[in-house]
This record gives C-alpha cells, structure tokens and sequence, in this order.
C-alpha cells in the first residue's frame, strides 16, 4: 500500500466511514475499499451496512442509489460530475411521454438511471435480474429504459412481451462494433468470448457467455478454457489477470474505458473522506419513488 491509500483507510477508521467501489474503479481504488461490486449490490450493502458515512467510489447514479436505500445516511461521490452518460440519455418527461404514448404498459427502467427517472418508473432492474423482473410482470408490453441494447437483448430472450426500446445506450460498449469482436477472434482463435449486455446486438452474436459484470467475472474463474475476450469495461480484464495468472484475458478493445468511472482517484477520494466533500442530497418525494422501484426489484 502507498501513503495514500494508508491515510485513506486511517481516515476511514478515524470517521467510521464505509467505502464502497465498482468493479470498474481503478485497481488502487479497490484496494482501500471495504467492498467490490456491481452497482446494485453496492446499493444493497450501503443499505446494510452500519456505518452512517458511505463514500460511494463510482458514478452519480449508484451513490444516488446507495442514498436512495439509506436516506438516514451521509453519502459522498468525491467527484461530483463523475456521471454515467447513458443514465443521462433520458429524463423524466422522457418517461412520462412514453407512459401516455403506451398507457397499458409497465416501465422496466434499468440502474443505470437517475433517481428521478427511477421515480416515474414501475420497477427497476439490473442486467442480471431484467429478464426476470420483465417476466414476472402481467403487462404484455414493457417499456424498458433506457439501454436500448439491454433492452434488445432481453427482447431476445422473452418474445411473449412487447418491449417498446428507448435510444439510450451506454456510449463505452456501443463503441464496439461487429469488426472488433472479430478482429480479438482472429487474434486469439481460441479465447471465449464473455460479453455484457450493454454490448450492440452485432457483437453479442459472437459470445460464448452473456452476462453482467458479477456474472462475467464468474464466468471466467469457472471456466476450464485459457483465454477469454472480455467484452466490458478494460478493469474487468485487468482484474481477472490480476486474480487468475494461470489464465489470459483480453480487453475485446482498447476503447473499453469508462472516463466517468475513472474519475475518481486516491486524492480526491482521500479529500472527500478529509472534507466531507460532495454529499448527494435528494428530494424527499423522489428519493420514496424511486425506492418504491428498487424495492420492488428486490423483493422479485
Ligand atoms: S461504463 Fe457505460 S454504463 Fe457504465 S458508468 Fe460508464 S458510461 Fe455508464
């Protein structure tokens, strides 16, 4: 550990602070955090946890979330502008509009969202749960928001439904193309694909596993192949090198690196954690919609 990380977790001693970080944060960052995971999971162990100060190390929506689920506690995002640009793509006219255009259908709104598109929603979903959460409601058309090519993907799999797509998309995985999935094929004719559903339909074609992050990284620790093309964010590749030597991974791309997520480094993590700095403060009302969503969630 360097001095910085050292100071970052005294300090998280000294303020009885709980840190909390995304499987994309940079390997530095994982290292003084008291947890690692996709971003429902680390909504639901902010919710759990005792601390009473959480310093969520990811982007807007999943500290949104982490308050969202434990509105008694303080929650720091110790870079403010370090958002999610899909989760921008839409805002809550946008759902409302879609709720009067198909009145009989049930929003399906994906994490990766604000709290305030979280409000005008049904339900939420992850990547992991979306097919069941779409399954399990009475509503034959659903309106899934705002990953177009999630959406697309869970089209795929449950085609008793009509989902109705809404054009956001996440701008790092939409990056890649057919061409590049086959170009990393070439390249190393024998490696599993493992790719996550943001990815286009045209690169989703070739993958051998399809799954969210928690899932891929399963994937890849049970399975007896020796090379695997990872279609998500470029840390994924660099953890699983990092954990599993005897096996080889590689970025589907170079262009897999979510800046937003990078955002945050020890610096600014050590500054918010010594100045309290970037609370997220949400309106009452939304903040008990958008549980009502998570919630529901939760409990399929
Ligand atoms: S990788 Fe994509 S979906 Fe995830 S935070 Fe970055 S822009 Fe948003």
């Amino acid at each position: 550990m360097n001095e910085l990380q050292k100071r970052i977790i005294e300090l998280k001693h000294e303020k009885n602070a709980l840190i909390l970080a995304h499987y994309y944060q940079s390997l530095d960052i994982q290292a003084v955090a008291d947890h690692v995971c996709d971003s429902f999971e680390l909504a639901k162990r902010a919710g759990a946890s005792e601390e009473k100060l959480l310093v969520m190390c990811g982007v807007r929506f999943m500290a949104e979330s982490a308050k969202i689920l434990s509105p008694e506690k303080t929650v720091l995002l110790p870079v403010p502008d370090a958002g999610c640009p899909m989760a921008d793509m839409i805002k809550p006219e946008d759902v409302r509009r879609l709720k009067h255009e198909y009145p009989d259908a049930a929003v399906v709104c994906y994490v990766n969202s604000s709290a305030a598109v979280k409000a005008e929603s049904d339900i939420c979903c992850t990547s992991s749960s979306a097919e069941k959460i779409v399954r399990s409601l009475p509503n034959k058309k659903i309106i899934f928001i705002p990953d177009c090519n999630l959406g697309a993907y869970i089209a795929s799999k449950v085609p008793e439904k009509e989902i109705i797509l809404y054009e956001g998309h996440c701008p790092i995985h939409n990056t890649v193309r057919e061409k590049d999935v086959l170009a990393a094929k070439k390249a190393h004719p024998n490696a599993q694909v493992l790719a996550h559903p943001e990815c286009r339909p045209e690169v989703l074609k070739y993958a051998d596993y399809i799954g969210s992050t928690s899932g891929i990284l399963e994937a890849a620790e049970k399975s007896h192949a020796h090379e695997f093309i990872i279609g998500t964010e470029v840390t994924i590749a660099e953890k699983l090198s990092a954990q599993f030597s005897e096996k080889k991974f590689y970025p589907m791309t170079g262009e897999f690196l979510c800046p937003d997520m990078k955002k945050i480094s020890l610096p600014n993590l050590l500054s918010s954690l010594e100045n309290m700095e970037h609370e997220i403060i949400l309106d009452k009302d939304e903040m008990d919609k958008a549980r009502s969503s998570l919630e529901k969630m939760v409990n399929i």
